[in-house]
């Protein structure tokens, strides 16, 4: 799962680009869910969040590293739940 830094300037740009709903408005700033986000793994080729946001606030999460295959079983298990 990818992470919001307090780089984040509250753009709102990059929620209505997520295609798992993990990125909401926190406290501060925006957050992304860890266990919503798939990396955009089975939507997208890239991070829909990190292709838009104007200062590259949106790196991995370091508390969520996850494999390709796990990010697609993440994919699936949400595409069932729907
Ligand atoms: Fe949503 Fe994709 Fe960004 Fe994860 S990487 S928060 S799934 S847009
Ligand atoms: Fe924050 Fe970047 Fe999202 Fe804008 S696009 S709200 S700066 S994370």
């Amino acid at each position: 799962a990818l992470m919001i830094t307090d780089e984040c300037i509250n753009c709102d740009v990059c929620e209505p680009e997520c295609p798992n709903d993990a990125i909401y408005m926190g406290e501060e700033i925006y957050e992304i869910d860890p266990h919503k986000c798939t990396e955009c793994v089975g939507h997208f080729d890239e991070p829909q969040c990190v292709q838009i946001c104007p200062v590259a606030c949106i790196p991995t999460n370091p508390q969520h590293v996850e494999s390709r295959e796990t990010l697609w079983q993440k994919f699936e298990r949400l595409s069932a739940a729907r």
